[in-house]
């Protein structure tokens, strides 16, 4: 009988497989691809945050930082000295209208009380920040300027996270599990992200088609932070020389992940050049399509173990957010696994039960 079998060695099946190989256990991590083609993580945003709404994701969104920090320390290897996530740290500026701005006020005061450092501005004064955003329609603004958030290279980090995990023992191997019952061994992680209801049918989560553009615009800003245009949905960072911006718009029972070029024209080129005008002048250079591990029931994770067995655990539903939350998330699960409770983040607010009751608590940023 295996000790600890990971079903997915995506991102949060390799953080898991670091954290519970550190404290010992024997970790085997089946893939079915290890190439990862239509895996969420090497498709997102490598965006890292700590301005949510609830507590738990801000908490989350301050460890991912540190971890990030550290991370040339915490994760090298005899075969790799020198490991980095290539932390781009522009911060982040989320941009809402007056119909979010109430909720947002509510937002600080828990980012106050989990002293997240960020900061606010009414929306008539971000121009004396950010000269170059168009205030109409803008309420009030949060963000950072300390370095605290950013985004990575979501590849680098997965590498650095499974190199660690096969250095303290752990195993990756090729395999598509069916079922569940397929697996003998004394604890089951199922990290199999977007896919988690084809293993546990009674968890709503689904993959949901998110389209990234890849822009070129003349004029390059390339201090400017994550921006999420709250407004209309449409959120953009510098990427190299040009831009990544994100559709708005997200689909269901998507059969490919071809983007959803109209998606451009229609709705995101128009709320880029809205807020940012030099924006007008962008020349689209490419695109993507991933899916978001998206929970239905309420937007948010789905950690811990499941009530209808005697050993099967999970983390999924991330819903644009699984990348940053890794560190945190398999820190918690290997806590839980190994001391029966969670040590330094409480996040049993993501329990399963919550799901499986169909109690909503939801956080209302999805970028
Ligand atoms: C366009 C886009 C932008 C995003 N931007 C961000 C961002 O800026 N910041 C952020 O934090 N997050 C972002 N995300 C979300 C993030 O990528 C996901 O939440 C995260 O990758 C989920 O990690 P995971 O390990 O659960 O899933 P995945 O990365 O999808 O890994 C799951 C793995 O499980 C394997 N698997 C599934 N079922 C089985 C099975 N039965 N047997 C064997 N293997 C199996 C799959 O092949 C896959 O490799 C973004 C996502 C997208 C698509």
């Amino acid at each position: 009988m295996d000790d600890v079998v990971i079903v997915g060695g995506g991102i949060i099946g390799a953080a898991t497989a670091y954290f519970l190989s550190k404290e010992g256990r024997k970790v085997k991590v089946v893939e079915r691809d290890p190439t990862y083609k239509k895996a969420s993580f090497p498709l997102s945003l490598g965006g890292f945050r700590r301005q949510f709404f609830q507590k738990e994701n801000i908490h989350l969104g301050k460890f991912a930082r540190e971890f990030i920090i550290n991370l040339p320390e915490t994760l090298k290897t005899e075969k790799n000295p020198n490991p980095t996530a290539s932390m781009v740290p522009n911060g982040y500026l989320l941009l809402f209208g007056p119909e979010h701005a109430e909720e947002q006020y509510k937002a600080l005061k828990n980012h106050a009380e989990c002293e997240a450092g960020t900061k606010n501005v009414k929306g008539s004064e971000i121009s004396k920040i950010f000269p170059y955003i168009n205030n109409e329609g803008i309420e009030t603004a949060t963000y950072t300027d300390t370095k605290i958030e950013g985004w990575i290279d979501p590849y680098l980090l997965h590498n650095a996270l499974k190199n660690k995990a096969i250095e303290f023992g752990a195993e990756f191997i090729k395999g598509d599990i069916k079922s569940l019952k397929e697996i003998n061994a004394s604890t089951i992680v199922s990290a199999a992200g977007c896919w988690t209801n084809e293993l546990l049918n009674d968890i709503p989560v689904f993959p949901q088609k998110h389209t990234v553009f890849r822009v070129k615009c003349p004029k390059h800003y390339p201090d400017m932070p994550l921006t999420g245009d709250l407004t209309t949905g449409v959120y953009w960072r510098p990427e190299g020389k040009e831009y990544l911006a994100g559709s708005p718009i997200s689909k269901w029972d998507a059969e490919d992940l071809e983007p959803e070029w109209n998606d451009f024209e229609e709705l995101v080129w128009p709320a880029l050049a809205k807020r940012i005008p030099e924006f007008e002048q962008l020349k689209l250079t490419g695109g993507w399509a991933g899916y978001y591990d998206c929970n239905k029931l309420d937007n948010n994770a789905v950690v811990g173990k499941h009530p209808s067995y005697k050993n099967v655990y999970l983390a999924t539903g991330f819903t644009g957010r699984g990348l940053m939350q890794a560190p945190g998330i398999g820190r918690a699960l290997t806590e839980l696994i190994t001391t029966g409770s969670y040590q330094t983040i409480d996040i049993s607010c993501f329990a399963v039960e919550r799901v499986l009751k169909k109690e909503q608590r939801l956080e209302p940023y999805v970028l």
